[in-house]
């Protein structure tokens, strides 16, 4: 009914009002670029494109087809890898196409903890468990946020996992993949990187670099630190010809049909803009984060790593159980326009995920948004007002959205010349 449609966009607009009157932290959000976001709206979106490139089935994707291995040429220079897949249509459904091509009920993998930040698709109850495995997880050290090697060596060789995974959603520092190299070889496992929160970082060169530390593929969400389209991405250095077949086919047919037109093109602008803009982009990402876990720490927060700087990412996690847990923090953030989300710590059993220890910010959209270091001193100032001092919500709202008209737009981007950017004036 027609009620129903002017009722959707009605809550669309007042999203859009919303958002671009709050402060985004959430750790695996960030803004598409205008000329990224064009190409979600264009004809690709209604297409079908079966298969690869030169080899579809569906007539129809002559200028698909060129987009698609351009996307793909550019992914592999970006990421210095000689294999790039980029339609698989999220960061989960390109895990599953690794968990098809290596894993399986008779075969055995390592990963982080879910509770030390592993995402769920790295879960018996996610898509590992769909392969019918249940994952051996690493010791984690809570000091460093990080897996602890030795214990790690010592279970990889004991272990010897067919797939060993690394990764998580709460990704303060680089993993130390390159330190457990010798023992991963001995054991023969596929090692398999998660980067879907980092992915924007490692493409700027500014977190670690994976495909030279060891690591034989790397999936990810691009839509994280790397601010493109929802869309996810398999890159790989095949250890050989099998490898690299069964990770082919593994996408298609294994998890996909047709994978999406539009957000694959969509991708191609990003890895093309993340070229020019990446390297400036990642390290202010960085240094805002590092900047914040300052500010919040000085202002009383339990920011996790205070001697470790608190993060080398976008990511912060802080401990509020002082406050009243993670779940009320930020329901009274989000009351004054402040998004993030509640986080389970390590030491959090993963039951207690409604009302966790902890929070997790992000800096990476605000950094697109064109916030410094010094904007960070006052973003860490309103969280304050609200969780700690428990000044009214509504009243620090007010401060918000007079905080946020500074920021409009997208930086790091294309701009000048480019016609997609006077269409979407609400960014
Ligand atoms: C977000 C995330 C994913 C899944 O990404 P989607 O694109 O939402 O499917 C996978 N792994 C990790 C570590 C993540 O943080």
């Amino acid at each position: 009914m027609k009620e129903d449609v002017e009722f959707i966009y009605e809550q669309v607009d007042k999203h859009h009002d919303w958002f671009s009157k709050s402060i985004p932290m959430i750790a695996s959000e960030n803004i598409i670029s205008p000329m990224a976001r064009e190409l979600l709206i264009s004809d690709f979106h209604d297409r079908y494109a079966e298969g690869a490139p030169g080899a579809r089935y569906y007539q129809g994707n002559i200028y698909v087809d060129r987009v698609e291995i351009r996307t793909e040429e550019l992914a592999k220079k970006l990421f210095d890898a000689k294999y790039a897949d980029v339609r698989p249509i999220s960061g989960t459904v390109a895990n599953m196409a690794v968990l098809m091509a290596f894993g399986g009920p008779d075969k055995k993998i390592t990963s982080v903890d879910v509770s030390s930040g592993a995402h769920i698709s790295s879960a018996h109850f996610g898509a590992v468990g769909l392969r019918g495995m249940s994952p051996i997880t690493y010791p984690f050290d809570l000091d460093e946020m990080n897996i602890d090697v030795d214990g790690t060596r010592k279970m990889i060789l004991k272990e010897k996992p067919d797939i060993a995974l690394f990764g998580q959603s709460v990704f303060l520092f680089p993993t130390p993949i390159k330190e457990l190299e010798d023992a991963l070889q001995e054991a023969g496992s596929h090692v398999w990187y998660d980067a879907a929160h980092v992915l924007g970082l490692i493409a700027g060169g500014e977190f670690q670099d994976p495909l030279r530390e060891g690591v034989e593929v790397i999936t990810g969400s691009t839509h994280k630190t790397l601010p493109g389209p929802q869309h996810g991405i398999l890159l790989a250095n095949p250890r050989d010809e099998e490898s690299r077949e069964k990770l082919f086919w593994s996408v298609f047919p294994g998890v996909l049909s047709n994978h999406h037109l539009h957000a694959m093109a969509a991708l191609g602008v990003t890895l093309a803009e993340h070229m020019e803009f990446g390297k400036e982009y990642a390290r202010q990402v960085i240094k805002n984060a590092q900047a914040l876990g300052q500010a919040m720490y000085e202002r009383g927060f339990d920011v996790m790593c205070p001697d470790k700087g608190f993060t080398e990412s976008h990511t912060l996690a802080i401990d509020v159980r002082k406050y009243g847990g993670g779940g009320t923090a930020v329901e009274n953030m989000e009351k004054a326009n402040m998004i993030s989300n509640k986080n389970l710590m390590p030491w959090d059993d993963v039951d207690s995920a409604l009302n966790p220890s902890g929070i997790r910010l992000g800096s990476q959209e605000l950094t697109r948004l064109g916030m410094k270091e010094s904007h960070m001193v006052e973003v860490a100032e309103l969280i304050k007002r609200v969780v700690v001092d428990r000044e009214s919500p509504e009243k620090v709202k007010d401060d918000v959205v007079e905080f946020r008209k500074d920021f409009k737009g997208v930086h790091y981007c294309y701009k000048e010349g480019m016609p997609a950017h006077e269409r979407f004036t609400f960014l």
